[in-house]
């Protein structure tokens, strides 16, 4: 009976969605380019010090290192040369570097705090292209993660309403030396953020991507961050540790006249 009554209605808003989509890639519009964060990740966030990462696109660093080509800026002596290679060194791996457009700005960082947590963020920026932002389970699948559970957390926010992210609990084999398997528990929690927009679902910034560009003739650079870290094996004592280092960081990296820092989007 319910599936009669809510049918016809689905049937209006897919066409809704498809319609806007279609618009989407046939209106021309102008192409907003001021994004809605800064792609500079801070070096110290209160209690939390970062250490940004650098990525070395010899293969042969990837292949013989045991960091696969992967430096911490705080150990290099000059920050954009290969200690092993005496090449340049860039801020995404060669694999990302590969597969995503060229005017893609991406920063990543490892932050520690005194109780020796660590938090792995990350800001990837699109560029003119759309295809800058994948869906993120897909590569954290393809990293050989296995998604236990995925749910929408909100962090309190002071002076605002709270922030959504998405959560995804991951768990993934590694081998000992011995020969063992243990496994690696962790999190990825991740959220969207055009100019006065933010979402922590991937089909709504699709769908806002349309819309706006339909509706409000602009079409944002969307921002994805990224936040992740390890966790017991049960339960969400993770959240904590969460919530604190997104308060710091999330109004560090919005840019500074964002309507997101005191009201957030509809
Ligand atoms: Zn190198």
């Amino acid at each position: 009976m319910e599936k009669s009554i809510f049918k016809p209605f689905l049937t209006v808003v897919v066409l809704m969605v498809l319609a806007t989509l279609a618009l989407a890639f046939t209106v021309d519009v102008k192409l907003e380019d001021a994004p809605g964060v800064v792609t500079v990740l801070p070096d110290q966030l209160d209690n939390w010090v970062g250490n940004e990462l650098r990525f070395c696109h010899n293969k042969k660093c990837y292949e013989n290192t045991p960091a696969q080509g992967q430096y911490y800026i705080r150990d290099l002596e000059f920050p954009d040369i290969c200690p092993d290679c005496g090449e340049q060194l860039y801020s995404m791996s060669w694999a990302e570097y590969d597969a995503l457009p060229k005017d893609t700005e991406f920063v990543k960082s490892a932050y520690t705090n005194a109780a020796g947590e660590r938090m792995f963020t990350s800001i990837v920026l699109s560029g003119r292209e759309r295809n800058s932002i994948h869906r993120p389970e897909r590569c954290l699948v393809g990293q050989g993660n296995t998604i236990m559970d995925e749910y929408v957390h909100e962090v309190p926010m002071p002076g605002r309403k709270p922030l959504k992210v998405m959560v995804a609990v991951l768990e993934r084999p590694y081998n000992l030396p011995d020969g063992k398997t243990k496994t690696y528990y962790s999190y990825y929690a991740y959220w969207f953020v055009g100019q006065d927009r933010e979402t922590p679902s991937h089909y709504a910034r699709m769908f806002w991507l349309g819309w706006d560009r339909v509706v409000r003739s602009v079409a944002h650079r969307w921002a994805y961050i990224a936040v992740s870290s390890k966790r017991e094996a049960e339960g969400r004592d993770y959240e904590k540790g969460l919530d604190d280092f997104v308060q710091k960081l999330y109004p560090a990296i919005l840019v500074k006249d964002s309507p997101l820092k005191a009201s957030p989007s509809p």
